[in-house]
């Protein structure tokens, strides 16, 4: 794992190395419709392109797209009484977010419910 903790805030190194999570309604991107793509914030993976974003109303930005399957992992997350399905990134493990099945039909009804602090954006 590449885990560069000196270069992120103690909020980004709690979300993806502790699995934490942004209070819901707080996170940077929740609103942003800037168009460019969101990358990994630890290591520079591209994640989620602006192209995919919708409005959810869980409070943590959604996409209903990864911009490359490969460039993230998807596992099973027990924590909390739940079962639900994490997302991290491919190439260093941080923790970005969930992935629900409540997401956009048209889309394929996929919703990656990601956290604003696993994520930097750059414009296009
Ligand atoms: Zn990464």
């Amino acid at each position: 794992m590449n885990d560069s903790k000196n270069k992120l805030t103690p909020e980004q190194y709690d979300v993806c190395f502790r699995q934490g999570t942004e209070p819901p309604g707080t996170g940077k991107y929740l609103h942003h419709k800037e168009a460019g793509t969101y990358h990994c914030v630890n290591c520079g993976n591209v994640l989620f392109s602006s192209e995919t974003k919708f409005d959810s109303d869980m409070g943590w930005p959604a996409f209903w797209k990864a911009a490359d399957p490969k460039n993230i992992t998807l596992s099973e997350d027990r924590s909390f009484g739940m079962i639900r399905t994490k997302v991290e990134c491919a190439n260093c493990g941080a923790h970005l977010g969930h992935v629900f099945d409540d997401g956009p039909a048209e889309h394929g009804g996929q919703h990656f419910c990601v956290n604003s602090l696993s994520m930097e954006f750059r414009k296009k």
